[in-house]
């Protein structure tokens, strides 16, 4: 695959989509510090993803792609940008590993993230939660000083020593989120998912990028380890719903 050497200015670009596949949040800032991008040239690939984008209104004109294969030999790929500098990248694993129909599934799974606005949905809910989370906290915090703080030593919640005390209910609270976060998270990929077999028409691509998936996901939990534990649907979820779509769309389907 014949790519060009092109430099990028990354400093004015935001992340659409950074709650999805845990390494792709370091994709704009973090990783073109250790990746090296280029632009992808083969116009068997680029043609039918620059095609894609433009139906589902992402104003993109080139695709690059990412040697994530340093690092990882996980497939991914993110459409990242800011009002008219929309970017697509895929990883170099996706090219390597995957048929066209399966990048078109992927890069269909990442424009749904992004039309559907995902990011900002989930920063809401961050939001509304941390305004929860720091109430409950409050309160928390002061009936236990109130309980306990002779006894330990701590005066108020201005005294330093009350930091271990913040540290263990912050944990508590993280863990107990877990299984909410990872709902939030789980139902925007099955939106994803669902926009791009309708976009990009290949639930058997879907599934074949879902098996490749289970190289580092478990396929098949049970419903309450993957209401728990998963902040994606897992791959038996995955191809369910992608032959489901197959069958409903026989007929039309490619
Ligand atoms: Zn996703």
């Amino acid at each position: 695959m014949h790519v060009v050497n092109t430099q990028w200015n990354r400093t004015l670009t935001f992340k659409k989509h950074f709650f999805d596949e845990a390494q792709e949040r370091y994709y704009v800032f973090i990783d073109p510090l250790f990746n090296t991008y280029t632009r992808l040239a083969d116009a068997q690939v680029v043609r039918p993803v620059l095609s894609l984008a433009r139906a589902n209104g992402i104003a993109a004109d080139r695709v690059y792609v990412m040697d994530a294969s340093r690092q990882t030999t996980r497939i991914s790929a993110n459409v990242s940008g800011f009002l008219n500098t929309m970017r697509i990248t895929l990883n170099d694993n996706l090219l390597k590993r995957c048929s066209l129909p399966e990048i078109e599934h992927v890069m269909a799974h990442e424009t749904g993230h992004c039309v559907l606005n995902h990011i900002y949905k989930f920063l809401l809910l961050y939001i509304i939660a941390a305004v929860i989370g720091f109430a409950v906290f409050r309160r928390a915090s002061a009936g236990l000083l109130g309980r306990f703080g002779t006894h330990w030593g701590v005066t108020s919640v201005g005294d330093v020593a009350v930091l271990p005390l913040f540290v263990i209910l912050f944990s508590i609270g993280s863990f107990l989120m877990t299984p909410f976060h990872n709902t939030a998270s789980r139902v925007q990929e099955m939106e994803a998912d669902i926009f791009a077999l309708n976009a990009a028409r290949e639930p058997d691509g879907a599934a074949e990028v879902d098996l490749k998936l289970s190289n580092y996901r478990k396929m098949e939990p049970g419903p309450f380890e993957e209401w728990i534990f998963f902040d994606h649907p897992s791959g038996a979820t995955r191809i369910r719903a992608a032959m489901r779509w197959k069958a409903e769309n026989l007929v039309t389907a490619k």
